[in-house]
């Protein structure tokens, strides 16, 4: 069986060839660990493959995670990239770096007022529903701009960009679509100032779609974990 090492190397591979046909600036993509429901050795087992950040779905079992992980913490990033309530805002403010899946303003403002005064300011992504899919979260496009503005004026906060999870598609053309989209969307954010560096879009199966849009983080988990259970 293949090890996370070598998962992540190809995985690696992957992102460089891309980057490389789209004519991108080498190590201009952010690889993103997708840990959820892995346990905590195999984040040690990429950890000691070099890799740094991690991303998370679920609240409880990230936090879990984090704790048991804690003589790592110094050297870890720990993103939220799962749906997030009212009530867990404050140990998501508390223990995480990043939060991708902000789509409300109310809960942006829960975790800017919850950030402590001795971390630095919470990164964050708006995640978009950029499909259009009537069951998924995240804004509408339309509502990104209103939002955005504002999220960028919390103070506990530090606005990064935009996040989307595009409905499934098989072949690269309908995959590069949406991840073109979210990309323009930020183009538009960024013409009226906002100064965002961030695209979280690709995951396993569409990774080279969104590099080829101008993806800056990729969140793989499958492709470095295997199949989750
Ligand atoms: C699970 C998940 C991923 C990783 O998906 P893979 O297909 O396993 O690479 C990426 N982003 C989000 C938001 C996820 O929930």
């Amino acid at each position: 069986m293949e090890s996370i090492a070598q998962a992540l190397q190809q995985v690696k591979g992957r992102i460089d060839r891309a980057i490389a046909h789209s004519g991108s600036a080498p190590g201009s993509v952010a690889l993103l660990a997708v840990s959820k429901t892995q346990p905590a050795a195999a984040v040690r087992q990429a950890h000691a493959a070099g890799q740094r950040a991690f991303g998370e779905n679920y609240v409880q079992e990230a936090l879990a995670k984090i704790e048991v992980l804690a003589d790592l913490r110094a050297q870890l990033e720990w993103h939220l990239i799962g749906p997030l309530q009212s009530n867990k805002t404050a140990a998501v403010a508390r223990a995480f770096d990043w939060v991708h899946s902000v789509d409300r303003l109310k809960i942006a403002q829960r975790l800017s007022e919850q950030r402590p005064a001795s971390l630095p300011p919470l990164n964050i992504c708006l995640q978009v529903n950029i499909s259009g899919e009537a069951s998924k979260a995240g804004l509408w496009p339309a509502e990104v701009a209103g939002v955005a503005q504002a999220v960028a004026a919390l103070p506990g906060l530090h606005l990064r960009g935009l996040m989307s999870i595009p409905a499934p598609a098989a072949d690269p053309a309908a995959q590069r679509a949406p991840h073109r989209a979210l990309r323009e969307l930020l183009a538009a954010l960024n013409a009226q100032g906002l100064g965002l560096d961030t695209l979280s879009m690709g995951m396993s199966d569409d990774l080279e779609a969104a590099v080829a849009e101008g993806a800056t983080l990729v969140r793989v988990g499958t492709a470095i974990f295997g199949r989750r259970a």
